[in-house]
């Protein structure tokens, strides 16, 4: 089996490409791997500067299953602290506090979006995975 690159994780650096030995990259609108000229060298997982290059689709799937799961974490935790600044706010009523309930449900917000950009990273290479 051939490496695997996290479609959603790359950022079209072209550094596999370049340092494929058997120009076994391609890129079609996302960077890809051909499993039939892969040598498994593992220089693209080397070379890639964020960490987007799996031993295999497996290991991909397992890593964006922690990252989801994360993110779902995150996402509460910012949720309690927005609920707790509203509670806080609401019995003081000062400024400062008003402010810190902006400022965490701004948080809460922008966790929500990563859990949800997580998850459709995870659904693509799930589905892709089912396919296979
Ligand atoms: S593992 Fe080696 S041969 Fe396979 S795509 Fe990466 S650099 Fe090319
Ligand atoms: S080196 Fe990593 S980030 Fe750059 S194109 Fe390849 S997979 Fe994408």
């Amino acid at each position: 089996m051939a490496l695997y690159i996290v479609p959603d994780k790359c950022i079209k650096c072209g550094a596999c490409w370049a340092e494929c030995p058997v120009n076994a990259v391609h890129e079609n609108h996302v960077f890809y791997i051909d499993s039939e000229k892969c040598i498994d060298c593992g220089a693209c997982d080397f070379i890639c500067p964020i960490n987007a290059v799996f031993y295999d689709i497996e290991a991909a799937l397992k890593c964006l299953q922690e990252e989801a799961g994360e993110a779902k974490l995150s996402m509460e935790e910012a949720e309690i602290k927005a609920k707790e600044a509203e509670d806080k706010a609401k019995e003081t009523n000062t400024e400062e506090d008003k402010e810190a309930v902006q400022a965490a449900t701004d948080a809460a917000t922008a966790a929500k979006s990563a859990f949800e950009a997580a998850e459709a990273s995870l659904a693509k290479v799930q589905a892709e995975y089912e396919a296979s």
